[in-house]
């Protein structure tokens, strides 16, 4: 089976681990800090905080920038379900802004539309999560200014996008955002087995979210002095979770940081030669952005259903029948039965729901050969032309 993606993991990498194993921290050790160093010094980011998951770092972002219950967060359809979670978790209410067509991004018109509307009904959100799908960073000098002028705050979800560049700032700088996200799942650029981060420029928000990351918990001397307290003192000050990062996966991290420019760059070159193999067939290839350097975590095509007389679930089955395990990245989340049960219905936002019918993530990850890339193709190409 070719799968749609995969982790890419060295002899450098299982030896880093390792040696975690056999040292004194499997957790809340040195390594954790220093991935912290390793993401804040490629970013440009001032603080990185590192926890269990990328659905973590969202939580805890907007905990920190005190999305709660009255709140709005919104965010695209075409997205994974967490990057609308993190805001039901906070207790605030989800809205959607539809994509642009030609990026599959939340829709820098449409937000500004959206946002007027609310401004004028008094329903403005606190917090936007603009996505950089498939590692194509959103439109964020646009998305910056509206934000600003009606003070809404910005989450990039850059789950896909790490190593990625944005008018010459890497992904994570936190240039036009408040918080970045990352993720560090096995199929996305870097991995930590399971694992994610937020990235900040803001002191408070980083000591803030270090503390929701680990139940409100600060080993401060500070108050509480009508007793003595030694070392072993610490104090809960607010509400947290247990969010940590492993020593483990910190050092995976590591390891895998190192590689990332060479990561990026083979997405790059299995990019270019789908783009090549497929011309002329009925299907749409990414656009890319002008100014910006996507990560690539995905390669989507879109179908030309106009053209070909097969359906897409037929070309999605043809393809995993011959053992390529493509992926549909994603269902636009409204149509989830859990937020159907809101009140959202289809619809609502026509150009996610018209990419829904029509993408296809085809397999991308470094260690695909152009052997396997060239099957890839075969198969799409008879699928296009069959029935
Ligand atoms: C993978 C992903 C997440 C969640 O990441 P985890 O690390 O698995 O929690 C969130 N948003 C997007 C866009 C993702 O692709």
């Amino acid at each position: 089976m070719i799968p749609y993606g995969r982790q890419d993991i060295s002899q450098q990498d299982i030896d880093a681990v390792v040696a975690v194993l056999k040292s004194d921290f499997l957790t809340q050790g040195p390594k954790v800090p220093a991935f912290e160093s390793a993401l804040t010094s490629h970013t440009g980011a001032k603080y990185a905080v590192a926890v269990n998951s990328a659905t973590s770092a969202l939580h805890i972002a907007c905990m920190a920038l005190e999305l709660g219950e009255g709140d709005w967060l919104w965010t695209s359809p075409i997205t994974f379900v967490a990057s609308a979670n993190a805001g039901l978790y906070c207790g605030a209410k989800v809205d959607f802004v539809d994509i642009d067509s030609r990026t599959y991004n939340l829709c820098p018109n449409e937000l500004e539309i959206k946002l007027e509307r609310a401004s004028v009904e008094g329903c403005l959100p606190k917090v936007l999560v603009p996505v950089h799908l498939c590692g194509q960073p959103c439109d964020m000098k646009r998305i910056r200014e509206l934000c600003n002028k009606y003070d809404v705050k910005i989450i990039e979800d850059a789950s896909h996008a790490i190593g990625g560049y944005y008018e010459g700032q890497p992904i994570g700088s936190c240039h036009y955002s408040d918080i970045t996200v990352f993720s560090f799942h096995p199929v996305k650029i870097v991995t930590t087995a399971e694992g994610g981060a937020a990235l900040t420029n803001d002191h408070k928000l980083s000591e803030k979210m270090a503390l929701y990351r680990s139940h409100g918990i600060t080993r401060d001397q500070d108050e509480m002095t009508e007793v003595s307290h030694g070392d072993w003192y610490y104090q809960q000050i607010t509400l947290g979770y247990n969010y940590r990062m492993t020593e483990l996966q910190a050092a995976l991290g590591i390891s895998q940081m190192m590689r990332l420019k060479e990561f990026v760059a083979i997405r790059h070159k299995l990019a270019e030669r789908y783009s090549f193999l497929l011309k002329g067939l009925p299907v749409l290839i990414p656009y890319q952005l002008e100014n910006t350097y996507s990560g690539l975590h995905l390669y989507v095509i879109r179908l030309q259903l106009d053209e070909i007389s097969a359906t897409h679930k037929e070309v999605f089955e043809e393809l995993r029948v011959n053992q390529i395990a493509v992926n549909l990245h994603y269902i636009p989340v409204h149509m989830q039965p859990y937020y159907k049960a809101m009140g959202f219905k289809y619809g609502d936002y026509p150009d996610s729901e018209q990419y829904y019918k029509e993408a296809i993530s085809l397999p991308m990850y470094p260690g695909l050969s152009e052997s396997e890339q060239d099957k890839v193709v075969k198969v799409l190409t008879s699928s296009l032309a069959s029935k």
